[in-house]
């Protein structure tokens, strides 16, 4: 099989470059580096500025592809997804990775089954087979009770998205050179049936907590909804946003935007807090790779200790109200 080289799918949202690119970045660099083979970027979009495509460079892409051009100015999957069949088939990449976001997760379905490929989605981790240079694809599998290892021998490229913020974005090295070829989008590749015709926000849908710093999470431990505001005035304090185990979500405590774990979001803020969360495997998944993380629990033997860098045996109704009042003063 003729086909080399390792892909990253940017992302970019009117020019502006999403992180998870960098993150992917990071992954990629990986893979690349272990098969000897160099590292792309492909962007497809609008309004993009040459500053911003060297940073792929900086960050350890050899080659970046841009297709820059009006016509991708949203995210259309039936263009998007021409744009990218069309690359692939011209330069066949070995291995294509995209974030398991939104434009991830829609566009890599399509162009996976134009190009007869396979498709992992939601990986956890990627590293490359010793013998075959086949890409092993991990993801949580039945309930997140197990790790999958998924390969692709007989089809080429394999494909994977992997979630966003489950690694650091790759750092900047302005010494690092590659090659920026822009790609003119060919007109037969825009798919005149579908038009934006306007964008309504799901009001439930806005908050993000990937985005912050600091996310306090409560649990069943608050053992009622009331309790609530007790962690929402420390993430207050704190500048911070509120998390929830899946119990405190299904229990109707609180919605599921802010919902952390496997079948959440993941989260990597600088610090995470978690207030009555027992942390099984599925919370942990969502929010381990945080910088630093502060359990506190009044079960010794709670599985969150054992990813905590500080942890508070305790009950939490005399903790947190503690903690309120010393932040209330400035302490
Ligand atoms: P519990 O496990 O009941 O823990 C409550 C904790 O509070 C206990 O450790 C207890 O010691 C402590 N506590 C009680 N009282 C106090 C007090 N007064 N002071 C201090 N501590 C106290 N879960 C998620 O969180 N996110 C997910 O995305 C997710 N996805 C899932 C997907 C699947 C397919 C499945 C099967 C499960 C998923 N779960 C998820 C559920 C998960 O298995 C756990 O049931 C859930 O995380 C438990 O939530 P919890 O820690 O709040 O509750």
């Amino acid at each position: 099989m003729n086909y080399h080289g390792v892909w990253i799918i940017a992302e970019a949202d009117q020019g502006k470059i999403r992180d998870v690119s960098f993150e992917l970045l990071t992954r990629g660099r990986k893979l690349a580096d272990k098969l000897g083979t160099e590292l792309t970027s492909v962007l497809i979009g609008n309004n993009i500025n040459n500053n911003d495509v060297q940073e792929f460079i900086y960050r350890g892409a050899d080659k970046v592809y841009v297709v820059n051009d009006p016509r991708l100015k949203y995210f259309i999957v039936e263009n998007y997804s021409n744009v990218l069949e069309n690359l692939i088939n011209e330069y066949k990449p070995e291995i294509i990775i995209a974030g398991a976001t939104t434009t991830g997760r829609t566009l890599m379905p399509y162009v996976a089954i134009k190009v007869n490929a396979g498709l992992t989605a939601d990986c956890t981790e990627l590293d490359i087979e010793e013998d075959t240079g086949n890409l092993l694809q991990t993801r949580p599998a039945i309930g997140g009770n197990i790790l999958a290892t998924i390969k692709t021998p007989e089809n080429r490229p394999q494909m994977a998205t992997v979630r966003p913020r489950s690694t650091k974005p790759a750092p900047k090295d302005k010494s690092r050179s590659g090659e920026i070829i822009i790609i003119e989008l060919k007109t037969e590749l825009v798919d005149g049936r579908v038009e934006r015709i306007g964008f309504k926000q799901n009001e439930r849908e806005d908050l993000n907590i990937q985005d912050a710093d600091i996310v306090v999470a409560g649990g069943r431990g608050l053992k009622k909804k009331e309790n609530f505001p007790l962690i929402r005035e420390l993430a207050e304090h704190l500048g911070g946003v509120v998390g929830a185990s899946r119990n405190a979500v299904d229990r109707g405590w609180i919605s599921y935007p802010h919902q952390v774990g496997l079948s959440g979001k993941t989260v990597t803020p600088e610090l995470y807090i978690a207030v009555g969360i027992s942390g099984s495997i599925q919370h942990l998944a969502g929010m381990k790779t945080a910088d630093t993380i502060i359990a506190i629990n009044n079960d010794p033997d709670a599985p969150i200790f054992k990813v905590a860098d500080f942890g508070i045996v305790g009950d939490l109704f005399e903790v947190i109200p503690i903690l309120n009042e010393r932040l209330a003063n400035g302490d």
